[in-house]
């Protein structure tokens, strides 16, 4: 159970980041890289601020951890992210040659780490990316049905 653990203490930094999208609007996605115990690359959610499509946490952790490594392959690394990952995300952690993702909650919208479909471990691709799923999930969820049910109030 100690692996779990530390998989829990990884997630809250992912819900750290997750809380900084909300404070500025957006909706709250964070990810954090971790390798040799240590974060090398964190993204929260900035689809709204940059009006940017693929700014997505996972993507904008995945630059940041490249660039501490001063490498495209993401060798030894895990990230942590509170929402499954959508299609674009999958591709780049596979693309990244990332060996395991950790998510918090499933997306019935747009997951593709196995609740819509499988990119993370498609046979057909030259990589594949463990997957451990639901760390944190009630939390990681609650902060999401938290911010659209806020948001609904404002409207109405
Ligand atoms: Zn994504």
């Amino acid at each position: 159970m100690e692996d779990m653990m530390v998989h829990e203490q990884w997630m809250r930094a992912a819900m750290e980041e997750a809380k900084k999208a909300e404070a500025i609007g957006e909706v709250p996605i964070g990810a954090v890289v971790v390798r040799d115990g240590q974060i090398i690359g964190r993204g929260h959610n900035l689809r709204e601020t940059t009006l940017d499509s693929t700014a997505h946490a996972e993507m904008i952790a995945i630059r940041e951890a490249s660039s501490a490594l001063g490498a495209w392959r993401l060798l030894d690394c895990t990230l942590y992210v509170t929402l499954e990952p959508c299609p674009m995300c999958a591709g780049a952690l596979v693309q990244s040659r990332l060996p395991r993702v950790v998510y918090g909650t499933a997306d019935p919208k747009a997951g593709c780490a196995g609740t819509l479909m499988n990119l993370l471990q498609e046979p057909r691709f030259n990589h594949r990316v463990d997957i451990i799923e639901g760390v944190l999930q009630e939390e990681c969820a609650a902060m999401l049905t938290d911010f659209f049910r806020r948001l609904r109030k404002k409207k109405s």
